[in-house]
């Protein structure tokens, strides 16, 4: 047990500044503290004290600014703007109604941008709990002992143990380090990794290289740290303006929306200020033109539309999350949707980083390892004692590196792992990493003299060995025996297993030895492949996604995994990219290379999956890229979506925009399906809220050139896209995917959320039929009423009242055959069943009610200028809504059947 600290020895919460450049004692004198760490009573009386390890961060953003910001969009303005020009036209011209119009038109901004702004908020919510479900954790000594605690409850006076990869999770002095190197660039914005060391070289605490500080993270090696600052009290805690740390590059879908507001905004404008004009040429009364105008602007925007992509972003978010894919960002959904290319990591994503020994071979033939048959005493000292891997109680039975556990897990069975650690403590360590694929420990032996030992890649470690071990002997290792290690490795990589080399030699000091070791034996681990990744693999082929798969193992180890995967198949031989080679290839030849269909990139090192990821966005294609460690955060930075694995390092979940809760490659392809499915639905959406336009819009046009009597007003107007669309228009936010959805290729970057075909179905079929069906009870009415072509009627007048009451009606009965056929894009909406989305039936009741009010509530009546008419005339529209299924359903088929006129003018 630790040496107990005295409860009442007293210590200070706060750092002075003076950590670094006092000796080891003064320091542990002033936190009342020792090197074995606290004990559990000290440390939570401690967080009593101080507090726990948090800060407020300071910087980010006001609600109100956030708030303010929902209305710098176009269609807030041009709302706006219509208010601006009705207020004017009242008091022109008061009692008119424009004042209701004036009213209206600043309720729907402001409702537009209050819903917009709760959505966005509920979404921020969403994605700060996500953070929560994987909190940061950090390894410190209490009680004697190593446990992991919430970096929450880390107070002043922990000893802190530091690995690659972690986030550092308060400021302490190092108390022992080896080949520690720190990124300390959140603090210092310098990022080139530092290297650390125990003694004071710098008067300034910053640039001192005994220091570790909160919110920076371990790049390389190791170490403990003695914590002096917690919470506020850290560098990072007192840097004051912390910028929230999202990137501010445009995802596709903020380009796409800005895109189809700029589109709709100028065809807005333009028929408005057109129609003013006309306006003047035929009848020169300003505000009846102004009015016009008016409408015809409010009648074009798409009012509910930013809340809804908002709302189907963060629902599709939320059912990622069910099914363990957290994202950071709302709009990375659709970044998703669009991936054209997933470079994977084959440990643990593709397989279940479960490794077991399967194989050893060493200088005198195989051992059988399924007879247990006993291993070398060196061999499993290296296997020991080159290890950083715990042996545990839980499954599966090593905590730490998996290849390193399983080597400890076997190790375990011929020997006692803790007596020899006792017997063989270690001098120096150079750890693992992907570039070297090699780790060095140098260990005093019990007659006192030095060992170092060895394990790597193969190539590696056979290039370091001079002398072979065989049956307990020293024999030299001459080329023939290398090459016969060479091809027995091979055979062991064959069968999928990666393959670790021994090796240990005599040592006279603690440095690190490159020459002169003794092949001890080679050790193979399979890692099982998931069994969901092949189904996986299977439907992104269909999906037109190209799966790639990046290692550090041997290309014929690689070989083998992507076979059980099912990355190649009969027809299909994987490319075989080496690192050695990738650095080598000139760019042109490796877009060239990196055509083919699949491809397996081995030995590569991490840093290389940047160039990887550069190489296929330069081909033009959308890049996804897992990761885990250290050195993978640059390349997912880099991608558009980077996949974090959530058992990964810190740092790599740091530059993720994705983090896998099962760090499973399946859950990227059920992300991507929801991604589709997110676009999709807001084309969906899009497809039918402009639809309405068209009957909005005529009438003004028949107003002016036909000189027929108003067939609907600005309130009818308003009350279609903010009253009977929205419901029903949300309802397409939760449609679910089409079946087709991952059997056709990513979407093409040239695919827009508005395109030509959109617009064609839109306006150029079902718009005009719902126009159609709005003039016929329109005319309907009129005639029975004894009205004649050319006679103007008063606003005030019944009949013209009942008129544009069956307009209206007519409108909304067609909008609810839109509605229902707009749940598909392309497949028959029969293969919908009809209740399986309940929203749509939700959005009709809605629409129906509305209709109901709008046409017999004589309050309602005279808000929108209505009367009550005969229900016969709102039957009128059901023949036009039966016609608007039958030729959208025509649509989708002769779709589905390549016909090329209804392809190239329609399909979207
Ligand atoms: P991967 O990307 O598949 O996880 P790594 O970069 O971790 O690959 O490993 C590359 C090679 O380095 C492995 O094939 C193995 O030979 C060797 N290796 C892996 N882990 C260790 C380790 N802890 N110690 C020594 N060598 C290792
Ligand atoms: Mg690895």
């Amino acid at each position: 047990m630790g040496d107990k600290v005295p409860e009442e020895r007293d210590f200070q919460c706060r750092s002075r500044g003076d950590e670094h450049n006092i000796s080891l004692e003064q320091i542990l004198e002033k936190l009342a503290a020792s090197a074995e760490g606290l004990s559990s009573e000290e440390a939570s009386r401690r967080i009593g004290l101080c507090g726990r390890n948090v800060f407020e961060e300071t910087g980010k953003q006001s609600l109100l600014i956030k708030y303010l910001k929902q209305y710098r969009n176009f269609f807030s303005l041009l709302l706006l703007f219509g208010s601006i020009l009705s207020f004017i036209a009242e008091w022109l011209d008061p009692g008119q109604g424009n004042i209701f119009i004036a009213i209206a038109l600043l309720g729907v901004v402001i409702l537009n941008g209050s819903f917009t702004f709760i959505q966005e908020y509920q979404a921020e919510r969403i994605m700060a709990s996500f953070k929560n479900l994987i909190p940061p954790k950090a390894r410190v000594l209490r009680d004697g002992e190593i446990k992991e605690i919430l970096a929450t409850e880390i107070v002043v006076g922990d000893v802190v143990y530091l690995e690659e990869g972690d986030k550092i999770p308060a400021d302490g002095r190092l108390i022992e380090e080896n080949s520690l190197k720190v990124d300390n660039s959140p603090i210092t914005g310098e990022a080139e990794p530092q290297l650390r060391s125990l003694n004071c070289t710098h008067p300034n605490m910053l640039e001192c290289r005994n220091m570790v500080f909160s919110g920076t993270l371990v790049q390389t090696g190791n170490g403990k740290a003695l914590i002096f600052g917690t919470g506020s009290d850290t560098q990072i805690g007192k840097l004051a303006a912390l910028t929230e740390q999202t990137s501010s590059v445009d995802t596709p879908i903020r380009k796409e929306l800005n895109d189809f507001i700029k589109v709709i905004s100028a065809i807005a404008i333009f028929l408005g200020v057109s129609f003013f004009l006309v306006g003047f040429l035929i009848q020169d009364t300003f505000l009846a033109n102004l009015i016009f105008a008016i409408g015809i602007i409010v009648a074009n925007v798409p009012e509910g539309l930013l809340p809804t992509v908002t709302l189907a972003l963060s629902l599709a978010s939320k059912r990622m999350a069910k099914r363990n894919a957290l994202i950071k960002q709302l709009e990375s959904v659709e970044t998703l949707g669009s991936t054209t290319v997933i470079c994977t990591d084959k440990t643990g994503t593709l397989t279940q980083n479960k490794m077991a020994i399967h194989s050893v071979y060493t200088g005198s033939g195989h051992l059988d390892v399924e007879k247990k048959a006993n291993p070398s005493d060196v061999f499993l000292r290296v296997a020991t004692i080159c290890n950083n891997s715990r042996l545990t109680e839980e499954k599966p039975g090593y905590k730490g590196d998996p290849t390193e556990g399983s080597l400890l897990v076997y190790a375990s069975e011929f020997t006692d792992i803790n007596k020899m650690k006792d017997e063989f403590p270690r001098l120096a360590e150079y750890p693992f990493d992907s570039k070297k694929q090699r780790m060095q420990v140098i260990s005093k032996t019990p007659t006192g003299e030095m060992e170092a030992y060895l394990k790597g890649a193969p190539e590696v470690i056979i290039d370091m060995c001079s002398h072979i071990m065989i049956d307990g002997i020293e024999e030299i290792l001459d080329e023939v025996e290398k090459k016969s290690l060479d091809e027995q490795h091979l055979v062991m990589a064959k069968k999928g297993e990666r393959v670790l080399a021994f090796a240990y030699r005599k040592a006279d000091s603690d440095n690190e030895y490159d020459d002169g070791f003794i092949f001890i034996a080679f050790a193979g681990a399979v890692d099982p492949p998931r069994p969901e990744a092949k189904e996986a693999i299977k439907k992104c082929h269909l999906a037109g996604i190209k799966v790639v798969m990046i290692t550090g193992d041997h290309p014929v180890t690689a070989r083998s995994i992507a076979e059980t995967v099912g990355l190649t198949d009969d027809h299909i031989e994987p490319v075989l990219i080496t690192g050695s080679e990738l650095e080598e290839l000139s760019t042109e030849e490796l877009a060239q290379r990196l055509k083919a269909p699949s491809i397996v990139f081995a030995r590569t090192s991490p840093i290389q999956k940047l160039k990887i990821v550069r190489a296929f966005q330069a081909a033009g294609e959308i890049v996804t890229m897992t990761g885990d460690g250290v050195n993978d955060a640059p390349a997912m930075k880099n991608a558009d979506m980077g996949v974090a694995m959530g058992s990964g390092t810190d740092v790599a979940r740091e530059a993720a925009d994705m983090v896998l809760l099962d760090d499973n490659f399946a859950t990227i392809v059920n992300a991507i399906e929801e991604g589709r499915t997110v676009f999709d639905n807001i084309k969906k959406f899009i497809a039918y809220i402009l639809t309405s336009n068209v009957p909005e819009i005529l009438p003004f046009i028949a107003f002016v050139l036909l000189a027929l009597p108003l067939p609907m007003n600005v309130q009818l107007i308003l009350a279609i896209d903010l009253g009977t669309d929205i419901l029903p228009a949300l309802s397409l936010a939760v449609e679910k995917g089409e079946g087709d959805i991952m059997k056709r290729p990513p979407r093409s970057r040239e695919e827009k959320l508005l395109t030509p075909q959109v617009l064609l179905t839109s306006y150029g079929i079902k718009g005009p039929i719902e126009a159609a069906a709005g003039f016929a009870c329109y005319f309907a009415v009129l005639f029975d009423g004894g009205w004649k072509w050319g006679q103007q009627l008063p606003f005030t007048d019944t009949l013209y009242m009942q008129a544009i009451t069956a307009f209206f009606a007519a409108v909304i009965v067609c909008q609810i055959a839109n509605v229902f056929t707009s749940r598909t894009r392309r497949q028959s909406v029969l293969t919908k069943g009809f209740f399986s989305n309940r929203m749509v039936l939700l959005g009709i009741a809605s629409e129906l009610l509305i209709l109901a009010f709008i046409i017999y509530n004589p309050l309602v009546n005279l808000v929108f200028n209505t009367a009550a008419i005969s229900m016969k005339y709102v039957l009128i529209a059901v023949p036009f809504a039966l016609l608007l299924l039958g030729v959208d359903e025509f649509r989708k088929y002769a779709i589905r059947k390549d016909s090329p006129f209804v392809t190239r003018f329609f399909k979207w």
